[in-house]
């Protein structure tokens, strides 16, 4: 009898994450509008399209495994290194590089109850646990909870998403560098800045490797090439080696390393996107306002809609699925009173009004 080993056993068999095209294949429809996972409304830049498009029939080429391009550009970008980059298949592969390089079978990690899954995802995957402390239930993280428990657990990695998923949330770079010296010192934090492009930038740590952190940044969301896969670490060399001894060579896409340095370059167009969903956050909460449905504060491209119960927002994510609308929602409390909802571009978001108007006629309180 062939077994997996005794970790990957262990993991109950189910399913991490669905998709929108099951949903889609199971629900027999051809269309949804996509607003559950974040991707960006805005579309690739246009640079990174023509760059990508010119390269294609290079394609029997294996990409640069350094990543040199992509990586000097980031480092002028940053007060960094190119040392102090790491290009990986987006954030998520970088998660489990970091679970594999840093945390050994048996060892905890800590992070917020029902932040990004990934976090955990690998974890388990490595034969890790994970301790979480609960949000606020003003739907803020608890960062004096959250280093307690890393305190408390000896941990070898806590994780931060800021801004945080899902709940916007965002912690300025005073409270970070408190937080940051109230965690052990054995303690790595993963620093998940997915959405920091949308912050504001004077809140942000200065943009350097940090002692004891890795900042992971990806090119999914703002500079929407989600599909491309690929993002980046910002870390001590230090902390990169051990991921070089192990990382996969040829595991970051050529297409996405060509589309991403013309994206990196397309100042103007990223600046076009971040303004527009700060006036897709302020519409989304002027319809929150409307419908009795407040939103929270959010410094991302996505916002939660607090429906007051659970109840409430599993039924009101339910009709509006029945509408051909996919949004998602947190798993637990206190978030799961709450519908999360990507800034769409101005035909979506005038879509999803009118949907979500319909839906809360017929779905109360
Ligand atoms: C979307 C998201 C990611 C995914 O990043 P990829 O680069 O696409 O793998 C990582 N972290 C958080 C918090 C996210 O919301």
């Amino acid at each position: 009898m062939i077994r997996a080993n005794s970790t990957i056993e262990a993991i109950p068999a189910g399913e991490p994450f669905i998709g929108p095209e099951r949903i889609m294949r199971e629900r027999g429809r051809q269309t949804m509008l996509r607003l559950g996972a974040n991707e960006s409304a805005f579309g690739p830049s246009p640079l990174a399209v023509a760059a990508m498009t010119a390269e294609l029939a290079h394609l029997s080429w294996y990409g640069d495994p350094d990543s040199y391009d992509l990586r000097t550009a980031l480092a002028e970008r940053w007060d960094a290194a190119r040392e102090e980059m790491l290009v990986t298949s987006g954030i998520d592969e970088l998660l489990g590089l970091v679970v594999r390089c840093f945390l050994a079978a048996g060892e905890t990690a800590v992070s917020s109850a029902g932040t990004y899954p990934t976090f955990a995802y690998h974890v388990i995957g490595y034969g890790g646990c994970m301790e979480s402390v609960s949000y606020r239930n003003d739907a803020s993280i608890d960062l004096d909870a959250l280093a307690a428990a890393a305190q408390r657990c000896d941990a070898a990695i806590c994780y931060l998403a800021n801004p945080d998923n899902p709940s916007g949330s965002f912690v300025d770079a005073d409270a970070l560098a408190r937080f940051r010296s109230a965690l052990p010192s054995r303690t790595l934090l993963l620093l998940d800045e997915a959405y920091a492009e949308f912050a504001d930038p004077a809140a942000l740590p200065v943009p350097r490797a940090l002692p004891g952190v890795v900042r992971a940044r990806t090119f999914s969301k703002l500079y929407g090439l989600a599909g491309a896969r690929i993002g980046y670490a910002v870390a001590p060399q230090t902390l990169l080696a051990p991921m070089l001894k192990v990382r996969l060579q040829y595991g970051v896409n050529r297409n996405a390393q060509i589309g991403a340095l013309a994206a990196l370059n397309d100042d103007a167009f990223a600046r076009d996107v971040r303004e527009r969903t700060v006036r897709g956050r302020a519409a989304y909460a002027a319809l929150g306002a409307e419908l009795g449905l407040p939103t929270l504060d959010s410094a991302t491209n996505f916002v939660c809609f607090d429906c007051s119960s659970r109840e409430r927002a599993d039924a009101l994510l339910e009709a509006l699925l029945q509408r051909g609308v996919w949004t998602r929602k947190p798993g637990l409390a206190p978030l799961d009173r709450c519908v999360r909802v990507t800034v769409g571009n101005e035909s979506d978001r005038e879509r999803f009004a009118s949907e979500l108007r319909a839906v809360c006629a017929r779905v109360t309180a």
